[in-house]
């Protein structure tokens, strides 16, 4: 893990974060009618996001699909035009800078994507693909060398360099977008969802060489998953993100031992627990329903047409703001009193009722 735990803030002791956003807004128009275009709404993917990432540092960006996640990331690396808010990088302002001004930041900004096939041209051989951004960027040097050396690196044979995608199994092609990403000798590297799409068993071997590249490379991570139990092992903080804002922001292990957020709350006590004693005597808080529309987000608080400690009139009708408690950043009126135990969740479910003893056998 990296240096920079840091607290809420994620503030290191030496210097500027590598990544600041703030107040980022990325909206998609909603248009309508063939004649006239008209522009009828807006899909509010992300509203209002800020967040620093230090040098160093791995960002943990967990929540459900439709979040908003994978736009933040988007967003960062400027593939996406913010709406609204800024974005600096390495002390650079580049919320607005056109394609010619980003080329050369392009080169300090990499993505590894979700599905390694899809991200991978079938009809080109690994070489060409690992090599392509060296000679896009005119890197010099011997292109063929430093490939070779970039799939050693990965942990893949010097000689797939000559193979094709499909000759590779799921976490192979991870590999191959590693190197890829590492090409250009990057400082940030936005993991959209790395292991997702593979078995469990290979996820563990993915995150694991991400750590040893980044201890290696001194890589910056913002790590995206839908999945709470992914991210712990590799992040140094966590942000958890619903409906395009971020309701709770903290060091990695304080989000998992004491949750504050009542979405937090909910995601952690869906993870299944290895220990038939612990898990039998533990309640699950269950969501309601599905996410709502990102077009239309419910008013004052996002999540309380969900939550299961919704109180009567403050939820509905009082937006909360991101406020530090303890060492969180939390999204909610009610953190303290949840924390104390004296709100309790409306909606609970036991996830495994203990058996009956079985009746003594009759001899
Ligand atoms: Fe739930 Fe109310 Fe807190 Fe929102 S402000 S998370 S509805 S308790």
């Amino acid at each position: 893990m990296a240096a920079h735990a840091g607290g809420w803030g994620g503030v290191s002791e030496n210097g500027t974060p590598l990544v600041d956003v703030d107040e980022l807004k990325v909206w998609f128009p909603i248009r309508s009618g063939l004649v006239l275009d008209r522009h009828v709404g807006d899909v509010k993917a992300v509203d209002g996001v800020s967040l620093q990432i230090q040098r160093g540092e791995t960002l943990g960006l967990v929540g459900e699909s439709g979040c908003g996640k994978s736009t933040v990331g988007r967003a960062l690396l400027r593939l996406y035009k913010p709406t609204g808010g800024t974005i600096t990088f390495d002390g650079q302002d580049i919320t607005h800078l056109g394609e010619g001004e980003l080329r050369p930041l392009r080169k300090r900004m990499q993505m590894i994507f979700q599905d390694p096939y899809a991200s991978l041209n079938p009809r080109h051989s690994v070489g060409r693909m690992v090599g392509e951004p060296l000679r896009v960027h005119r890197m010099g040097g011997n292109v063929n060398k430093q490939v070779r050396e970039l799939l050693t690196i990965v942990g893949l044979p010097a000689d797939a360099a000559t193979r094709y995608p499909h000759e590779f199994s799921g976490g192979q092609r991870q590999r191959i977008g590693l190197a890829r990403a590492l090409a250009l000798n990057p400082d940030f590297v936005v993991c959209d969802e790395p292991v997702s799409a593979l078995d469990v068993s290979i996820q563990a071997q993915i995150v694991n060489l991400l750590e040893l590249l980044q201890k290696e490379f001194d890589l910056t991570y913002l790590f995206i998953a839908h999945d709470l139990a992914v991210v712990r092992h590799i992040s140094d903080r966590i942000a958890v993100m619903y409906l395009g804002q971020i309701m709770e922001l903290s060091p990695a292990d304080d989000l998992y031992d004491n949750p504050l957020h009542p979405y937090t709350i909910s995601l952690l006590s869906a993870i299944p627990i290895p220990d038939p004693q612990v898990e039998r005597k533990r309640t699950s808080i269950l969501l309601q329903g599905d996410l709502p529309s990102p077009a239309n987000p419910p008013r004052a608080c996002r999540f309380h047409t969900r939550c299961p400690y919704v109180q009567p009139t403050r939820c509905r009708e009082q937006e909360p703001e991101l406020r530090p408690v303890d060492t969180h950043l939390v999204k909610c009126h009610f953190a303290e009193e949840i924390k104390a135990g004296t709100l309790q969740p409306q909606r609970r479910e036991v996830v495994f009722e203990a058996p009956a003893a079985a009746p003594e056998a009759v001899s």
